[in-house]
């Protein structure tokens, strides 16, 4: 998965495609939907939520019951179901609760493309557990590589810094009311996942999945020169976890290494070396873009025509069967065997020692 920033920049860029070569046509009924909720901030906050689609669940470290693991179980499959059930709440609801889980599900389904595009590419660049080494943080260049991308990528697309972006800000603020957006939710993971429906206290696991994830959105927010060299500090004395740096946005001009591969070194799916590719970041997110257009496309037919089969054929097919770990297996995930990690251990400890001397 991209970190955070990347899943809000996709939706955000979707909502904005309105017209043009791969844009919505915001005359057609079903599409005009886009062009609602770009200008209503309540569904575009609520569609950057949906955009961190399962990952919000894997944030739930703190309060119990948790949600992690439907986190995890989405990640391996029940999409497709799970947006079936969303566009059908979505058709019977009233309008405002309708808007919601319709901005929330074309965030959630920006998620799915690019985190499969995206993903054989990270584990290919980063390494994992183990390989290709045993040194202890190599588990942490994963998430330390999504962060590096997310920064480096907004300042190329937009000119800007981590804290200039403000990504909690962009999230629904804490007094609005989700309360009907995660029963749709609850309902959905009921009829996607087998082990939902027996889990008496998912409602409140999915609530508190969200209330960790906002937690752990803003104490990672807008990161200063200060926080790194206080995060630092701490970590010499050992109030802090020694990873701490592979959760934080670093800043762009710091990160010294090609994560977003401008440079085109050929790299292959982790699981299948005989699958190359010299895309750059860019590229992978124009595909994930691309993909996410078609598949919101026939997301807002589904809600349009619930009555029909036909809609709801096309809209399984376009989101498709395929894991968001690897993106070319359905459950299991296939086996990673091949890597070639861009030299992200050094950049990691450069970073670090730069906030002890500065
Ligand atoms: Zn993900």
């Amino acid at each position: 998965m991209p970190s955070h920033i990347s899943h809000a920049l996709l939706v955000e860029d979707l909502l904005g495609a309105a017209g043009g070569e791969i844009g919505f046509d915001t005359k057609n009924p079903p599409e005009s939907t886009i062009a609602h909720i770009t200008a209503d901030p309540r569904a575009r906050s609520i569609a950057v939520l949906g955009a961190q689609g399962p990952d919000l669940f894997l944030h739930n470290h703190r309060r119990k019951p948790r949600g992690f693991r439907y986190g995890a179980l989405l990640h391996r499959h029940g999409n497709a179901d799970l947006l079936e059930s969303l566009a059908l709440s979505a058709a019977r609801e009233d309008p405002e609760t309708a808007r919601a889980t319709i901005a929330y599900s074309i965030g959630y389904i920006t998620h799915i493309h690019l985190d499969r595009v995206c993903h054989p590419y990270i584990n290919w660049s980063a390494g994992w557990r183990g390989t290709p080494d045993r040194d202890m943080d190599r588990p942490a260049m994963h998430p330390f590589l999504e962060r590096c991308i997310d920064s480096v990528f907004l300042m190329h697309a937009r000119g800007q810094d981590v804290p200039d972006f403000d990504f909690y800000g962009r999230l629904p603020e804490r007094g609005v009311d989700l309360f009907a957006l995660r029963r749709n939710i609850v309902a959905a993971l009921q009829t996607a996942l087998r082990s939902a429906p027996d889990d008496s206290r998912i409602e409140r696991r999915i609530a508190n999945a969200f209330a960790d994830a906002y937690g752990f959105y803003r104490n990672t927010n807008a990161p200063t020169d200060d926080y790194f060299r206080e995060a630092r500090a701490r970590e010499r004395r050992g109030t802090v976890h020694h990873r701490w740096l592979s959760l934080v946005h670093p800043p762009s001009e710091l990160v010294s290494v090609d994560v977003l591969n401008l440079d085109r070194r050929t790299w292959a799916h982790p699981c299948d070396e005989s699958r190359q590719s010299d895309w750059s970041f860019l590229e992978l997110y124009r595909e994930a873009l691309t993909r996410s257009i078609a598949t919101v496309r026939l997301f807002l037919a589904r809600v349009h025509e619930p009555e029909l089969p036909a809609s709801g054929e096309a809209l399984a097919a376009s989101v498709g069967p395929w894991n968001l770990n690897d993106g070319i297996t359905q459950d299991p995930p296939c086996r990673r065997t091949y890597c070639d990690p861009l030299p992200l251990l050094e950049l990691y400890h450069e970073i670090k020692s730069f906030y002890d001397h500065s």
